[in-house]
């Protein structure tokens, strides 16, 4: 149970930046990409700018800017949680615990890696305890995502059936968010989350692991190609 919940948290880290990225409609990205092109690094760079210029000149609900008010409150509620969550676990573990979030301020990361470190070096129980919590925030942070991603096709290659175009994210019954490969596709059972109409299927969980597979498959072509030329 403690590995789940550490690793739970990990994956809140990994995917709060793109929950606050997605408050701003047209910024979001498919996904979590895990190297970024020179492009992408600059579009980044300016959506972070118009963030700043967002923050610093317009409080928060006066902003000119299409705020999509359900992922912000959203992300709002997930910070509180975050901050009452390690404030919780501070006196227990007798830890010094962290200033809150002040006014304007959005992340939700200090709050997560702190619990994570506590559950990490904890005992079992510490991590129990925390699991509802923390599986809350897990899902929302998913939900929110989806409403963004629902439907949307990824420009990636499969690395199972080498289609590209053929990923899509969508939404299963019972609320799962997931990519659905709709190639004539595969893949060992091993590497399959599930499967939904005969396709296969990685919730979001698996997300950062999938990503890593489209790399290496990507490096792996690329080395191919190399090879031929020289
Ligand atoms: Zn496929």
């Amino acid at each position: 149970m403690k590995n789940e919940v550490v690793e739970d948290l990990e994956w809140c880290i990994e995917y709060w930046p793109d929950l606050i990225e997605a408050r701003l409609p047209g910024t979001a990205r498919p996904w979590r990409q895990p190297q970024l092109s020179p492009e992408a690094k600059l579009k980044r760079d300016w959506d972070a700018r118009i963030d700043w210029a967002l923050r610093t000149t317009h409080a928060l609900g006066e902003s000119p800017a299409p705020v999509d008010v359900a992922i912000l409150s959203t992300a709002l509620d997930l910070l509180v949680r975050a901050d009452d969550l390690a404030a919780d676990l501070g006196p227990v573990v007798m830890c010094p615990i962290l200033a809150p979030p002040g006014p304007g301020e959005l992340d939700a990361r200090p709050y997560l890696r702190y619990a994570a470190a506590r559950f990490a070096e904890g005992p079992e129980w510490l991590a129990d305890g925390a699991e509802p919590t923390v599986r809350h925030i897990q899902q929302k942070i998913a939900q929110a995502l989806c409403m963004v991603y629902d439907g949307q096709t990824l420009a990636v290659t499969c690395p199972w059936c080498s289609e590209t175009g053929v990923w899509r994210v969508q939404t299963l019954p019972g609320g799962q968010v997931a990519i659905v490969c709709g190639g004539v596709c595969e893949p060992p059972q091993r590497d399959v989350g599930t499967w939904w109409g005969g396709q296969p299927v990685w919730p979001i969980a698996q997300w950062p692991w999938l990503a890593q597979r489209v790399m290496s498959a990507e490096e792996k072509v690329r080395r191919a190609r190399e090879a031929i030329a020289s």
